[in-house]
């Protein structure tokens, strides 16, 4: 503490020394969620957190980086932690590499997945790219064929189908779409054939069919139609064009 006792503005001081700036400053922005005249110095800080330490004032704790490396030292963890009562819980960036290439990137919160997280296949392409909410898949989640080419694309909410899926061939051609309401089929369903004619075109209600169901031959002509109510067929139309 400083030993000057004139009447000035509060100082900004250090929440770990409590001493002032002095010549390394303060770090900006602060890593902890002292506000005001609290600052911390970015010498105090990376003591603090190489002990897996906190913040003396608002006990925010602050993360290290940890890496594993595993015996055979094929594959190796690098990741943030933070440590609470005896337990380690990863927060925040998580990488894990085989043989020394980036296979797995994802960010974590207290343990549980959290953010995106991009997994890659052996050959150093993305295969899949999946947003997650405390553990649980939420938002888009995209998945790629070996030569890198988009193989799907699902929507999740709380780890449940929700919203638009899509899957795509292999030459990039779109293979079906369909509309999920919390893990259940609804809405209209398209599916194609692998040289871009359509397939099959429906509706779901409520994880039935219902209306018109066509399906064509793969040369695009209408193979034949049936009418759907709930799941039930009403009626059967077939076409024989040949
Ligand atoms: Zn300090
Ligand atoms: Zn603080």
């Amino acid at each position: 503490m400083s030993q000057n006792t004139e009447p000035e503005d509060d100082p900004l001081v250090c929440c770990i020394c409590y001493d002032e700036a002095g010549e390394q400053g303060f770090m900006e922005p602060n890593p902890c969620k002292c506000t005001g005249t609290i600052k911390i110095h970015l010498a105090c800080y990376e003591q603090v957190r190489d002990e897996f330490g906190q913040c003396g004032i608002c006990k925010t704790l602050f993360p290290k980086e940890i890496t594993i490396v595993y015996e055979d030292g094929y594959i190796i963890e690098k990741f943030w932690a933070i440590t609470n009562q005896g337990y380690t819980y990863k927060h925040g960036e998580y990488k894990l590499f085989k043989n020394g290439v980036l296979r797995t990137h994802k960010n974590y919160s207290m343990n549980r997945i959290h953010g995106q997280s991009i997994i890659y296949n052996d050959s150093g392409y993305i295969h899949s790219i999946t947003q997650y909410v405390n553990d649980s898949k939420h938002g888009l989640e995209q998945e790629f064929y070996p030569n890198g080419n988009i193989k799907q694309e699902i929507e999740y909410l709380n780890n449940i189908q929700h919203g638009r899926c899509t899957k795509y061939f292999a030459n990039k051609v779109v293979n079906l779409i369909t509309h999920y309401v919390h893990g259940i089929r609804h809405g209209p369903f398209i599916s194609h054939y692998p040289n871009g004619h359509v397939d099959i075109l429906s509706t779901y209600n409520h994880g039935k069919l219902h209306g018109e169901f066509i399906k064509h031959y793969s040369y695009g002509a209408i193979q034949k139609k049936i009418i759907y109510n709930n799941g039930h067929t009403v009626s059967t139309v077939h076409n024989n064009p040949r």
